[in-house]
């Protein structure tokens, strides 16, 4: 085994890079679940994600991963043959559609470029043209992690209110969450599907539901639910801020850490740390001469860029190039863009020079890799980096 001195450079869009405090706060001796102690910071963690999602409904915690958060909010509000409108707006936007599938939903999958997010207008007409309110949900993921694309969720709120249309709105903020302006409240989302170790900056292992007071009572009467995701049974444990099963006791001493450390911070402040690193990562792939697979500059995401590669192959050539010569991932294309595009995180734990020294890895690497690109990728970032501390 070679030795690999500093740290290695975890630069995936999830997971991210789990801060040293919250990495001792995890580092707490196990205690019991039912007990006084553990219901303290029960309390804390359920009231305390309330004011991440911003919504002042409940948020049900889950061990499970993202996954897992998407099949809790199928289960709990729909049934077998319900009809759904989802858009194909990259990979796990089509995970989550076949997972919807596999239990029986009848899903009008609306394909994209995998370059746009979901487009407003077309839900508008969808839910226009169903005048027998057949469908029962619209469910969109916010910040398309394949594709580094996001949806606009304000105005596909906007789109069902003017179709005047009962369906539920779930969004996949699983991504977003801690790192793009998100509003459950506002936005009027009935399910908002969250977890631990993406903008979090928690290591794997929490799923979340915040839920709206209208899907709550739609899952008293569906028929889907299983036992383990069942929102009630939680919410009546969550009454006394225990759960039905054993709770991840650890990873919520890290949670409590996270939201104290998102809040110290300002949520606002930590948007526009993003904001800025994904303008400076942009600034340094146009500056390679390479380009954006998102095409819509108000669908950028400030979580992570993908990056086409020129001739449309060798992505994962060059990511094993850099992990080998300069010991960072970088995440893969998936799907569709299988090789075709590299994925730059830019989420959680980092600052200025984390981003500098990914974005110099990146440029090594495409040099290294014999990637044809122009140089001054990281040097236009830099310029942009200075230019807004001024
Ligand atoms: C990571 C991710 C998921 C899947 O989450 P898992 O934790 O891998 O189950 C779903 N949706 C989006 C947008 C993601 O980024």
């Amino acid at each position: 085994m070679t030795i690999k001195s500093g740290r290695h450079f975890l630069q995936i869009p999830g997971p991210s890079n789990v801060p040293d405090r919250i990495l001792h706060a995890i580092a707490h001796p196990t205690i019991d679940h039912r007990g006084p102690t553990f219901q303290k910071l029960s309390k804390e963690v359920l009231l305390g994600l309330r004011r991440i999602f911003k919504t002042s409904n409940p948020v049900f915690i889950f061990p499970t991963s993202g996954t897992g958060g998407w099949e809790a909010s199928l289960m709990n509000t729909l049934n077998p043959g319900d009809k759904i409108l989802m858009f194909e707006t990259g990979h796990f936007a089509t995970l989550w559609h076949n997972m919807a599938k596999k239990f029986g939903l009848e899903v009008d999958f609306v394909p994209t470029d995998w370059r746009h997010g979901a487009d407003p207008q077309i839900v508008e007409n969808k839910l226009r043209e169903d005048k027998n309110h057949l469908i029962k949900s619209v469910n969109i993921v916010h910040n398309e992690t394949s594709t580094g694309v996001t949806s606009r969720i304000a105005e596909i709120r906007n789109a069902i209110d003017r179709a005047n249309h009962p369906a539920l709105f779930m969004v996949d903020t699983i991504s977003s969450l801690g790192s793009m302006d998100y509003r459950h409240k506002e936005w009027k989302v009935d399910v908002s599907i969250g977890c631990s170790q993406k903008g979090l900056m928690l290591p794997p292992g929490l799923g979340f539901n915040a839920v709206s007071k209208k899907a709550l009572e739609v899952s008293r009467n569906n028929t889907l639910t299983t036992h383990f995701w069942n929102w009630n049974d939680m919410l009546k444990a969550n009454e006394t801020f225990l759960y039905p099963s054993t709770p991840c006791t650890n990873l919520l001493f890290g949670l409590q850490e996270s939201i104290k450390m998102l809040e110290e911070e300002g949520l606002d402040n930590v948007f526009a740390r993003h904001d800025r690193f994904g303008e400076g990562t942009r600034l340094a792939v146009r500056g390679w001469g390479l380009e954006v697979l998102c095409e819509e500059p108000l669908e950028y995401s400030s979580v992570l860029t993908a990056v086409m590669m020129p001739g449309g192959k060798g992505a994962d050539n060059l990511r094993n190039v850099i992990l080998e010569k300069m010991n960072m991932s970088l995440g893969n294309g998936l799907g569709k863009v299988t090789d075709k595009v590299f994925r730059i995180g830019h989420l959680g734990d980092l600052n200025d020079l984390t981003l500098i020294g990914t974005l110099a890895g990146v440029e090594m690497g495409l040099e290294l890799a014999g990637v044809r690109h122009t140089k001054g990728g990281v040097a236009a970032a830099m310029e942009y980096l200075i230019g807004s501390l001024k």
